[in-house]
């Protein structure tokens, strides 16, 4: 298996150019339809308004929500929530250790910051501090690593993954592409920096409750480092 320092060189080494070329190729244009904030029917992958679909799950990283914790003035639980894989539910509450965070959500399973006009346009309340993982929708990068960030593409042209998202194959400007390719690349960086900064930070914390390991350490679900 390659090392995760051989990712990190290759995701350095990316071609911005290339990047843009294949998101051309791809094409995109967001329609504001908003399925990439919200949650979900897990059996049917639809996007409804009903009270049990499975929450919007992305990843934020933890200096992505402190700047949105200044954008918007709210504490570290409103912006961002343990992810919810390797936990359980105790006695009093969720319990367990977890890795990074997710963006919070509201009651209905939607991001936060997501809101809807009357007529069903989506909108970001944070949009110009919204996290790489949303600038970048619906593209991935695909390193040729063990992982492959955001499950199953729609469609690929070189190391660009689509994923479900009805504004892809609309026409885009090279503007648009280019700084799409220049925010994939930071991302592609960024994912991996943060996964070395985790595996080299890890130590099983014995604590009650819930403990989120990123890569400045363990935390509490409050954003305070566990021996604080
Ligand atoms: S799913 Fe695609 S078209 Fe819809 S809001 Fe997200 S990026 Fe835009
Ligand atoms: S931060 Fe903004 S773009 Fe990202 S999921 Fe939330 S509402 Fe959507």
């Amino acid at each position: 298996m390659e090392s995760l320092e051989t990712e990190l060189e290759r995701a350095r080494d990316l071609d911005e150019a290339a990047l843009a070329d294949a998101i051309e190729t791809i094409g995109f244009e967001c329609t504001r339809c908003g399925a990439c904030c919200k949650g979900y029917e897990p059996d049917e992958g639809e996007h409804t308004d009903t009270s049990d679909r499975e929450p919007h799950t992305a990843t934020v990283f933890p200096d992505e929500v402190r700047a949105l914790q200044e954008a918007v003035d709210y504490d570290w639980r409103d912006v961002a929530r343990p992810m919810p894989y390797g936990l359980s539910e105790g006695e009093d509450g969720p319990e367990g250790e977890t890795f990074e965070w997710a963006l919070q959500t509201d009651s209905c399973g939607d991001c936060t910051f997501y809101s809807e006009s009357e007529d069903g346009t989506g909108a970001c309340q944070v949009h110009d501090d919204r996290p790489l993982i949303c600038r970048t929708y619906p593209f991935s990068v695909d390193l040729g690593g063990t992982s492959q960030p955001m499950g199953e593409a729609v469609d690929e042209e070189g190391v660009v993954r689509a994923h479900e998202c009805e504004g892809l194959g609309r026409d885009i400007s090279r503007e648009a592409a280019e700084d799409l390719a220049g925010a994939l690349k930071e991302r592609a960086i960024r994912e991996i920096e943060e996964a070395i900064g985790v595996r080299d930070s890890y130590e099983p914390a014995a604590v009650d409750g819930v403990v989120v390991h990123d890569s400045e350490g363990a935390k509490r679900t409050d954003g305070r480092p566990v021996d604080e």
